[in-house]
């Protein structure tokens, strides 16, 4: 697994490495008002859930564009969606069931689809 890949799955699912994480800070980092005086408001986050171990999360918006850029690293661009209202992110494997995991196997599919 290459560097790059490996940065964007701890960007996006929060994997903790702390070392390599203090290696890629590059703080000290500052909140910034107009982000926190911000709506967090539905569009912008998506549920995943792990088909492995059974886990639920959420993923910010960014964590969705870095999501998209893996898919582009991939070549599995057609699977970017335009609006990912309605839809979660299904992980057949996760850094909670498997950190070591040598790639993310995710996709996205529309809740609409899940059987209860
Ligand atoms: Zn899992």
């Amino acid at each position: 697994m290459d560097e790059k890949e490996k940065e964007f799955k701890r960007k996006v699912l929060g994997v903790v490495d702390t070392e390599k994480e203090m290696q890629l800070m590059q703080g000290p980092f500052r909140p910034g008002s107009a982000i926190l005086t911000t709506p967090f408001s539905e569009p912008d986050v998506i549920k995943s859930f792990c088909t492995r171990c059974g886990d639920y999360g959420l993923i910010t918006a960014r964590g969705v564009a870095l999501l998209e850029m893996l898919l582009e690293m991939y070549g599995r661009e057609d699977e970017i969606l335009e609006n990912i209202d309605g839809y979660f992110i299904e992980l057949e494997i996760c850094p909670v069931c498997n950190p070591e995991n040598e790639k993310m196997l995710f996709r996205f599919r529309k809740i609409s689809e899940v059987e209860d």
